[in-house]
């Protein structure tokens, strides 16, 4: 996966401060890699490492990422910016109903996601009429009667006999359409979903069906939908159903499977739209509003790793961190009140513990993280509290009395003061040792 991968460019980039083009170039490359396995299509892989790539390089450095950790949120950013950036909201009509037509390949999941969407959406107060557009298919009607039944949502279709405007609508999906609307505007429906016809290849006829339809009922959403595991074909699909029906929004069906969504960046790359939903399963409660960050990651196959760098992120106070870059920078002492303030910030990460365990490449700091206890930070706090402000700056002179003095002040053992002083001095020269290679502030405190 692309965490293996990555944590082994981890290693060989643990410690540098900058992002180099050679770094950047490695870590593009298996970032590359990923997207091809999650078939993402080859021309969308290329602009988009090809834009990652210009950004990285332009990054500035940030003091809580390594180089390659610092590319992933970029690559993060940017494709849940490709995505839709925020989740997108239907647009409701103003003057209800509100129309939304669906459109698609034969076997997408349109009529399928009819039943869903209509389900979710009566769930949510609506009240919600289906109108079976699709006269193509023989059981086309029927099974959307039997999702609408499932659902508790009525189904306009064109059954000879039930009205006359049915019978007139028999067999003219444009009609049909036509009749759905007015019979939601009539019984007060205040969302109509059109289920339409698809085949199995893009055809011109099916399209001018489409067209005609939408063209007809002026829907407020055109939701395309395709389905995950439609690889590279998608880019040539949803070009041709944005130039058919210039749909408003995709949806993404069979996202239960094992495809890892990569036609959800070809498709919003080459047309520009949000996808708005997930289909994830066969059942009508199979169905999620669309979370760009999360289908990031699920491209990326980067598991919880991003969440971690965004966490890692927000946790580390920037004022701190500009400090101790400063701090570096300059080549000056640490001292214990750098320490103290070092602590605290694990302190403030408050799930760090658990999220390094989830790192790539912590496993060599397994052992020493599940060892780690926050009540330490408090023994320390206690420790470096009761020292002389002149003790914390010059550690050197705290002699054998100072320790007793200092043991007596925060009621510990004289042991607990030396373990500390020593767990000091590592991590003075683990920061020197950082200061000259420019990397990120390690956990000092954690290596005794
Ligand atoms: P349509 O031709 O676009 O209307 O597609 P359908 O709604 O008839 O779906 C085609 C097939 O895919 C049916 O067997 C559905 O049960 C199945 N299907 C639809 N959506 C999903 C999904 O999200 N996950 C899975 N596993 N199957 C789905
Ligand atoms: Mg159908």
């Amino acid at each position: 996966s692309l965490s293996d991968r990555l944590s082994a460019t981890f290693k060989n980039l643990r410690g540098k401060g900058r992002l180099s083009e050679a770094d950047v170039d490695a870590t593009v490359r298996e970032i590359r890699r990923a997207l091809l396995d999650a078939d993402v299509a080859v021309p969308v892989v290329r602009e988009f490492t090809a834009k990652v790539r210009e950004r990285a390089l332009g990054a500035e450095v940030n003091a809580a990422l390594n180089p390659a950790q610092q590319i992933v949120k970029i690559v993060n950013e940017e494709l849940v910016e490709i995505l839709g950036g925020q989740t997108r909201r239907i647009r409701l009509a103003k003057n209800p109903p509100t129309v939304i037509m669906l459109a698609g390949l034969q076997g997408a999941g349109k009529t399928t996601l009819a039943g869903k969407l209509s389900k979710w959406l009566k769930g949510q107060g609506h009240s919600p009429l289906l109108v079976a557009a699709d006269l193509q298919r023989p059981n086309a009607v029927k099974q959307l009667q039997v999702n609408g039944e499932r659902a508790g949502v009525p189904v306009f279709a064109p059954h000879p006999g039930v009205s006359s405007e049915f019978e007139a609508a028999t067999g003219d999906p444009v009609a049909v359409a036509q009749a759905g609307l007015a019979e939601a505007r009539s019984k007060l429906h205040d969302v109509v979903i059109v289920d339409t016809a698809g085949r199995l290849g893009v055809d011109a006829e099916l399209m001018q069906q489409a067209a005609n339809i939408r063209a007809a009922i002026s829907p407020d959403e055109v939701l395309f939908v395709i389905d995950a595991m439609i690889g590279q074909d998608a880019v040539a699909t949803a070009q041709a159903f944005d130039q058919g029906v210039n749909f408003t929004g995709i949806v993404l069906s069979k996202l239960d499977g094992d495809a890892r969504g990569g036609a959800a960046l070809s498709v919003a790359t080459v047309t520009g739209k949000p996808v708005m939903f997930a289909s994830t399963g066969e059942a009508l409660d199979d169905f999620e509003v669309f979370h760009p960050d999360r289908m990031a990651s699920r491209i990326l196959d980067m598991g919880d790793v991003l969440t971690l760098i965004e966490q890692a992120q927000q946790a580390w106070d920037k004022d701190e961190a500009a400090r101790m870059a400063k701090k570096f920078a300059d080549q000056e002492d640490f001292t214990l009140d750098d320490f103290l303030a070092q602590m605290n910030q694990i302190r403030n990460m408050g799930s760090m513990k658990k999220m390094l365990m989830m790192m790539p490449g912590a496993a060599g700091m397994r052992q020493q993280l599940e060892q780690f206890d926050e009540r330490e930070i408090d023994r320390v706090e206690a420790i470096v509290r009761s020292m002389t402000p002149h003790e914390r700056v010059a550690p050197k002179i705290i002699n054998g009395s100072r320790r007793a003095r200092i043991a007596r002040g925060s009621g510990v053992h004289v042991s607990e003061v030396n373990g500390l002083l020593e767990r000091f001095g590592q991590a003075q020269k683990m920061m020197k040792k950082m200061a000259a290679g420019g990397g990120m502030p390690g956990v000092p405190g954690m290596t005794g």
